[in-house]
């Protein structure tokens, strides 16, 4: 075979409904129907206004829509490396080619269907098996390839699955990509570049995409890393804001290689790699998108308050930092307690406070990736102001595992020096039980025109 007019010479035309604009073909993307045969195809992709270059029958007879310079509308949202006008972020849709295979993957019904090896999900029995490729069809796809890349400049050859950020395992591990790799002068690796961001501890990678499976290994605060594609999971995993129904869910786990193997390694949580601007239009994983930030309530704000105690004045605290309020220093922003002279109301304090906790609850919101409770909320806030170990914390470990119960006895962890012990337990309360231990009342202690306190009398006061 090989290509006139941008059409494969030999193979039957089946135009669709969704007409294209101009194109130069630069990505061949492969995908599977989940339709038997392209009659059926061909009905479902007109419905939805889709498109793809070429329909491939099981026995390999192939029917071509549309000139290969006439995109197609196939690939939907997706992302791939910056090149180019195929641009990371934007559709794949301008600039690529989609062939369509006619199978069923993991929905197969019949007995033609085989183990696949599948990475995203090896523990999920349900999508275990998938439907084989018959070689009549592997062969006749391969050719229409071999045509498409000596006559385009293709650079790269995908899965739907490589580059698509929603949507179906495609076309499914059972699909062999080495012939079609290997027609390539010099094919590139899968998706894109960025560096692990976890400065307290390594970055887990991890066997499955949860927080409680296996490490394989770790990286480093600062090391690069090569994002392949994104895991799929549970409607529980699912990192979009409002789902949908679907057979499988976008989570935040990327499967990566390391050591620029471009082999699948492990997963890791994407909430530790460093953010590029250019990825968040189209990867909300990496702002958390799925979980509103959450901020401490006026409760909690009281509870911590009421563990930290209130000056109202200026003064100088053990190491002769000028300090206001509850605990604030000019380190803080404004205004600076060496040149703040007047008494702040009990208000203005919380005010204050308030403020200065929003590094505090940026942290807390960053290391959770489960939902939690304002409570929970509370208590973990309440635990970093004192310990600033929020990011190293094993609690944190078990609440992102789901498990409530560890993590609240995990508190406990940090009961140094051991004057803390009875806040921490106070912490743990309103953790575990969602239950504030201060009734809204803080201690007021006064301190002399030199700044000294007199931490020995305080006021009780209700704020
Ligand atoms: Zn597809």
């Amino acid at each position: 075979m090989s290509i006139t007019g941008h059409y494969i010479n030999g193979i039957a035309k089946q135009p669709l409904s969704h007409v294209g604009t101009t194109q130069t073909p630069k990505v061949l993307v492969i995908h599977y129907s989940v339709t038997d045969t392209v009659a059926a195809a061909v009905t479902a992709l007109n419905a939805a206004n889709l498109s793809y270059h070429i329909l491939i029958e099981k026995d390999g007879t192939a029917y071509q829509t549309r000139r290969f310079t006439e995109h197609a509308a196939h690939p939907g949202l997706s992302n791939w490396k910056a090149q180019s006008d195929v641009t990371l972020g934007s559709s794949l849709q301008r600039g690529s080619v989609g062939i369509c295979l006619m199978n069923k993957g993991y929905a197969y019904g019949g007995s033609a269907s085989a183990p696949g090896k599948l990475i995203y999900n090896p523990d999920d029995a349900s999508m275990q098996r998938w439907e084989v490729y018959p070689a009549k069809l592997i062969a006749s796809c391969n050719k229409i390839a071999e045509d498409i890349i000596k006559t385009y400049p293709i650079e790269h050859v995908v899965g739907h699955h490589d580059v698509a950020i929603m949507g179906k395992f495609d076309p499914g591990p059972l699909f062999d990509f080495t012939p079609l790799h290997d027609m390539l002068a010099s094919p590139s690796p899968l998706g894109f570049k960025t560096k692990v961001k976890s400065p307290g501890s390594p970055l887990t990678v991890r066997r499955l995409p949860d927080a409680g499976s296996a490490s394989v290994t770790t990286l480093n605060h600062g090391a690069t890393v090569h994002i392949r594609s994104i895991a799929y999971g549970p409607k529980s995993a699912c990192i979009h804001p409002s789902p949908g129904t679907r057979k499988r869910y976008l989570t935040r786990w990327a499967s990566v290689d390391v050591n620029g193997s471009d082999t699948h390694a492990g997963f890791v949580n994407m909430k530790y790699l460093r953010q590029r601007r250019s990825l968040r239009r189209w990867l909300p994983i990496f702002e958390g998108a799925s979980m509103a930030k959450m901020n401490i309530s006026n409760a909690g704000l009281k509870e911590l308050a009421g563990h930290e105690g209130i000056v109202q004045t200026r003064y100088q605290d053990s190491v002769k930092v000028w300090t206001l309020g509850i605990g604030h220093t000019k380190a803080a922003g404004p205004p600076d307690p060496k040149t703040f002279t007047g008494k702040l109301t009990l208000d203005e304090v919380l005010d204050l406070f308030k403020k200065d906790l929003k590094s505090y609850v940026a942290d807390v919101n960053s290391v959770l990736t489960v939902t939690v409770s304002a409570t929970e909320f509370d208590a973990l806030v309440s635990f970093h102001f004192n310990t600033g170990g929020i990011k190293k914390a094993a609690l944190v470990k078990s609440l992102n595992a789901g498990d409530k119960k560890k993590a609240a006895a995990q508190f406990m962890n940090w009961k140094s020096p051991p004057s803390i012990v009875d806040r921490r337990k106070k912490e743990q309360k309103l953790f575990a039980d969602g239950v504030y231990s201060n009734g809204g009342k803080a201690t007021v202690y006064k301190a002399d025109s030199a700044g000294k306190v007199d931490w020995s009398s305080g006021k009780t006061v209700t704020l």
